[in-house]
């Protein structure tokens, strides 16, 4: 992309379209000292940097949705379309500048040069923000759990993704007829049940991961980690503590 660029100018000054290339950082190396070199002494030249110098600010117009969707796609090819406020204000400059060279050549350079920064910008991005990110990623919204026996508890799991595992949250209610149902109480009177949050792996693996008591009508909110990424959960059980048995469940 910049090899040619040069080679497109027609006035005196071979380096006359190497200033947007420059600005954006998609010289090599050795092109950009030698760049550096001429530009101490072209006074043309240096006024051409300046005057679009600020074009990497103008990413900054960027919807921030748009830049972490392009992250989402795994790839940097992926990048968003640019939105035309940002294309047009870049036109623009680099039209003022240029108004005696072929406008297309230009255009083209510098939308290839900035789809080039917008993908070093999101790779940085995620790079950055995805290293120490402990806040929520990929939450799942809270999910109803299947009875697997006759019960009388309601429930609903929510799980979270996070870099060092999967987070997970339950919502437990324990519609306890002998609450209000005079004469026919439990046999452990109203001391409630206690259960366990157990979560069983792609691979088998069954791991308790919290217990709770549950008390008549109320709802309890258990949660807790485990370091199996949320992709390797089969499914999340609410078991009995003391029999193990399985009271409810959702498979992921
Ligand atoms: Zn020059």
């Amino acid at each position: 992309m910049t090899a040619d660029v040069g080679a497109q100018g027609t006035g005196a000054d071979p380096y006359e379209l190497w200033d947007a290339a420059y600005v954006l950082g998609s010289l090599s190396t050795a092109q950009r000292h030698e760049y550096e070199r001429h530009l101490a002494g072209c006074a043309g030249c240096r006024e051409a940097v300046s005057a679009i110098s600020g074009m990497p600010a103008l990413l900054a117009l960027l919807d921030r949705d748009a830049v972490a969707a392009a992250g989402d796609c795994g790839t940097v090819m992926a990048a968003p379309p640019l939105p035309e406020r940002l294309l047009d204000n870049l036109l623009a400059r680099v039209q003022a500048r240029r108004h005696r060279i072929r406008l297309a050549t230009a255009a083209v350079a510098t939308v290839a040069a900035v789809a080039l920064l917008l993908a070093v910008f999101v790779t940085l991005r995620s790079g950055v923000f995805g290293a120490g990110d402990s806040g929520a990623g990929n939450i799942v919204q809270a999910m109803p759990m299947t009875p697997v026996v006759a019960s009388e508890y309601e429930a609903t799991v929510a799980l979270s993704s996070r870099d060092w595992g999967t987070h997970i949250q339950l919502e437990c209610t324990y519609h306890s007829w002998a609450a209000d149902s005079n004469g026919h109480s439990d046999d452990d009177g109203d001391t409630g049940d206690t259960l366990a949050m157990v979560a069983v792996g792609r691979d088998g693996s069954q791991t308790r991961l919290a217990t709770w008591r549950a008390l008549p009508a109320a709802t309890a909110l258990p949660s807790a980690s485990t370091s199996m990424p949320m992709e390797q959960i089969a499914s999340v059980q609410i078991v009995s503590a003391d029999t193990g048995d399985v009271l409810l469940q959702r498979t992921l």
